[in-house]
């Protein structure tokens, strides 16, 4: 591994100005995928900004303000005796842990499908150190909160603006982050109800197929979401009209949804481009059945 200087700011704005005065510099918020890709040496920042430091203080709803470290319930209406049982709105900050996630007790009332998602990441000790927001802005194809974040039409707040989840993954571990942009928090509509099944790989958890479901409160609409298949998680427009119309496990079929061309579906050593296909429809169909 290449020398690198390390850095600790206590502020957000304190971290962009140390990533703009150094080109090649990286964040580091659980590193549990910068180290690896460091190690291989796929990377060799010449500094590296932890925002470990970064004070827990709390946001004030202006963009790049919400707390790194805090779940949050938002509602239109201030809670009433009833709790956060009205909440429309789940925040989440960046430095929060897959484990906080799958853990917290108003993820799992609000959003269970969420933290059910969040415990199936990678083993105990990833999710300890794993962050959300490191895990979006990393981009991993065949991770998890990409197709929980399309899914649900999450809003990922950074330290300047809002970005809705259909804009954030571009391509292959690449988003429209700029390169001295830090997520500051996921911004998670409350959804009628919401399911994820993957087909993980053994040793590592990450997903081969990965297939998120979601009812949006009071649309009628459907979302889904497809992750570990393609260069970069995707939706499935064709098979969310058709379970607008009837929402069953069936409207999936028994190829792959319509809209997905086996031949652009990632093909490597653990599984074929076919194979990656026929889990997503079993992938698809599992997660419906858990909506109902
Ligand atoms: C053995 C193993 C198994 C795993 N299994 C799974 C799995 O099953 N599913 C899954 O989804 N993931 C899995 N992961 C990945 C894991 O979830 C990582 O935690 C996650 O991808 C990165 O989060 P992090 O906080 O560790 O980020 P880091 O490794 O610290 O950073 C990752 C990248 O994001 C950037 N970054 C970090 N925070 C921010 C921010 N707030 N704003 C902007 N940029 C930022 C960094 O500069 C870096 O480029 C696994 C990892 C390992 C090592």
């Amino acid at each position: 591994m290449r020398d690198f200087e390390f850095h600790r700011p206590r502020s957000v704005a304190d971290a962009v100005a140390l990533l703009r005065a150094n080109d090649s510099a990286k964040l580091l918020a659980g590193g549990q995928s910068l180290l690896p890709v460091m190690k291989l040496g796929l990377a060799e920042p010449g500094d590296v900004v932890s925002l470990a430091a970064i004070a827990a203080v709390a946001g004030d709803g202006a963009p790049g303000s919400s707390a790194l470290r805090e779940i949050r319930a938002e509602s239109a209406e201030p809670a009433g005796p009833a709790g956060d049982g009205g909440a429309e709105r789940l925040v989440i900050g960046a430095l929060v842990t897959h484990d906080e996630v799958s853990t917290s007790e108003v993820v799992r009332r609000l959003i269970p499908g969420l933290a059910a998602l969040a415990a199936g990441i990678g083993d105990a000790q990833v999710r300890n150190r794993g962050t959300i927001g490191g895990s979006l802005a990393h981009a991993d194809p065949a991770a998890d909160y990409p197709a929980a974040v399309l899914a649900l039409g999450a809003t990922i707040e950074t330290d300047r603006r809002r970005i809705p989840a259909d804009d954030f993954f571009t391509g292959l571990f690449t988003t429209a982050l700029a390169a001295d942009e830090i997520i500051t928090a996921v911004h998670f509509p409350v959804p009628e109800r919401c399911a994820y099944a993957k087909f993980p790989h053994r040793a590592s958890k990450y997903a081969l197929v990965g297939v998120m479901v979601a009812r949006p409160r009071g649309s009628g609409a459907v979302r889904v979401a497809v992750t570990g298949a393609g260069p970069r998680a995707f939706r499935l427009p064709a098979l969310e009209a058709a379970l607008a119309a009837r929402f069953t496990p069936d409207a999936v079929g028994d190829a792959a949804p319509a809209g997905v061309a086996t031949g652009d579906l990632r093909s490597d050593g653990e599984a074929s481009a076919e194979y990656r296909a026929h889990l997503l429809t079993v992938m698809a169909r599992r997660a419906i059945q858990a909506c109902l």
